[in-house]
């Protein structure tokens, strides 16, 4: 880590942050987590922190990052620190944080906590990207787990985080009160570092969230087996998690969680149509 990224705030300050991935236009769901966050913050007197998640480039294209400012902006959201604005944490796009993914993940084989794995499957693809559909990867078996691979060829192999099998992990949600997940069954060992040497979405969020000292984490709640995921990786590197607020999705008329497919839905079509902001919040109060 750099000095900047040693630089402490008061330790008594809420930090929240909003943590889009540039892959599309935001929806509905996206601005109601994120309204969630802004009313925390403001509520704790807090700072909210805007950060640009785009790690996998083929997805994440620089006009939706434009849109984001936009309609994040157009929605009422205000943000202290951001790729847009600046701050003491600079920078704010995970695309330019590479060293410090690169530290982190040092630190991880050092400790032992990772191994190579030759494995092919399709959760190192995805490993980029938050797991956000009800169908999160399958549980890894365990093939590579006790292979012994040769240092000169692991340039080109993945590196997955050892899950304590067994262990269950606890964590008292904000919003959902007590959660426990058990390590081996509700989840494997997953992916940290990809073969193309592209960091994971586990990696790069919890190296982000201590670095921005973000005390706070609010996302949708189907990312609660990733919350337990990631609260192995802050204790493999001794690092302190911060809480955790899951809130629940927002789905269509079939009950199928809001993406940025749902095109009708986003916040630039809803502002074409005239929906205003103020009435867009309204209509929340009338949902479960
Ligand atoms: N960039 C992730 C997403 O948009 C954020 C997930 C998180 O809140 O950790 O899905």
């Amino acid at each position: 880590m750099n000095g900047l990224n040693n630089i402490q705030t008061s330790t008594s300050e809420y930090r929240g942050r909003l943590a889009p991935s540039p892959t599309g236009y935001l929806h509905l769901g996206h601005a109601r987590t994120f309204w969630t966050a802004y009313e925390r913050a403001v509520a704790r007197g807090g700072k909210l922190i805007l950060r640009n998640e785009d790690l996998d480039s083929a997805r994440c294209k620089a006009e939706f990052v434009e849109a984001m400012f936009e309609d994040l902006r157009w929605f009422g959201l205000e943000w202290r620190e951001g790729p847009d604005i600046g701050g003491p944490f600079a920078s704010y796009a995970q695309s330019a944080r590479r060293q410090f993914y690169l530290a982190t993940f040092a630190k991880l084989k050092a400790g032992g906590f990772v191994y190579p794995c030759t494995c092919s499957r399709k959760d190192v693809e995805r490993a980029i990207t938050a797991p956000h559909a009800a169908d999160d990867e399958p549980i890894y078996p365990g093939t590579c787990r006790n292979k012994t691979i040769d240092a000169a060829n692991t340039a080109q192999v993945n590196w997955r985080f050892r899950v304590p099998d067994g262990e269950t992990i606890r964590f008292q949600d904000g919003n959902l009160d007590h959660q426990k997940f058990v390590a081996g069954r509700d989840f494997g060992d997953f992916i940290i570092w990809r073969h193309d040497q592209i960091p994971s979405y586990q990696l790069a969020v919890v190296v982000d969230d201590a670095a921005m000292q973000i005390t706070e984490v609010v996302r949708g709640e189907d990312l609660l087996i990733s919350t337990a995921r990631q609260l192995l990786l802050y204790r493999a590197l001794g690092l302190k998690a911060p809480s955790f607020y899951h809130c629940a999705l927002m789905t269509d008329d079939h009950g199928v969680r809001l993406a940025k497919r749902h095109d009708a839905l986003s916040l630039r079509s809803l502002r074409e149509q005239g929906l205003t902001p103020e009435g867009i919040r309204k209509s929340w109060d009338f949902l479960a």
